[in-house]
């Protein structure tokens, strides 16, 4: 059978949050809505809900590495989404997976944590992180802590990472805007409005996802920066309480 020629495919590889707020099932719905047909990986199972991570079960590297294998032989992936990686030996898997592929466009959302505190990367996976998968990224979607944690204006040096957003920003007065730096000092605010709501579960897998499906349909760094967060903005506005805690966006904004 010859590759499916029907549009754009991008892969997300991150973790299972079955509340569907975060994680693979995030980026599906963030891929869908930009009509990007999303095919998936999983990192891990987490035990979680609206309310927080109680649980967090890496998936084995083998399996791992025979599904992206499955994949890849299959799919023509114009982007691949990095998200929540648990462990060393996963992030080892996909970065082996990454540097052969040689994918054009790969967006990757150094997720450390939850928003609930539950650790999402042990301590060796942040480095492994840091010197295998940070250099291979087109871009990188920190959020403030992560950027800190990850060694801030470190991470444009020599032979890191290529472009960074921090995002979920500085938020004052009804915006909250984020910040595009790349090598030699250059950095840019990317204007947006804050939404007072509660409906924040996932907004940087969101973001991430949003920001590879505009890269993917041809916008340049800064367009597509600006469309992802437009993008998180109004999934926020259009959000409906859920859950008992921190609820998710709606990714479907555009069509209720
Ligand atoms: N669970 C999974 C599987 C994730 O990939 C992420 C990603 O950021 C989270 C939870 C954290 O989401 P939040 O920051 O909204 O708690």
């Amino acid at each position: 059978m010859g590759r499916i020629t029907g549009g754009p495919v991008c892969l997300s590889i991150a973790g299972f949050d079955p509340s569907a707020g975060a994680g693979v099932l995030a980026d599906l719905k963030t891929m869908s809505a930009y009509g990007i047909y999303g095919v998936s990986c999983i990192t891990a199972l987490t035990v979680q809900s609206t309310a927080g991570v109680s649980a967090v079960h890496p998936v084995e590297p083998a399996v791992l590495r025979a599904m992206l294998q499955e994949l890849a032989d299959d799919f023509q992936i114009a982007g691949v989404k990095i998200g929540m990686l648990a462990t060393a030996e996963v992030a080892e898997a996909v970065g082996a997976f990454l540097e052969s592929g040689r994918f054009a466009t790969i967006v990757l959302d150094p997720v450390l944590r939850s928003s609930s505190g539950a650790e999402l990367l042990s301590e060796a996976g942040r480095h492994l992180l840091l010197e295998r998968l940070i250099p291979l990224a087109t871009v990188m979607t920190p959020n403030r802590e992560e950027y800190k944690a990850l060694g801030g204006e470190a991470l444009l040096a020599a032979g890191g990472a290529r472009a960074v957003v921090v995002t979920g920003g500085d938020s004052d007065g009804g915006t909250a805007h984020d910040w595009l730096m790349t090598p030699g000092g250059r950095r840019l605010r990317v204007e947006g409005a804050s939404v007072q709501t509660t409906s924040t579960h996932g907004t940087g897998c969101t973001f991430s996802s949003a920001l590879l499906c505009e890269l993917v349909l041809g916008r340049d760094l800064e367009q597509a920066v600006a469309g992802a967060k437009r993008f998180v903005t109004e999934a926020l506005r259009a959000a409906r309480p859920m859950g008992r805690g921190r609820g998710p966006v709606e990714h479907f904004w555009g069509r209720i």
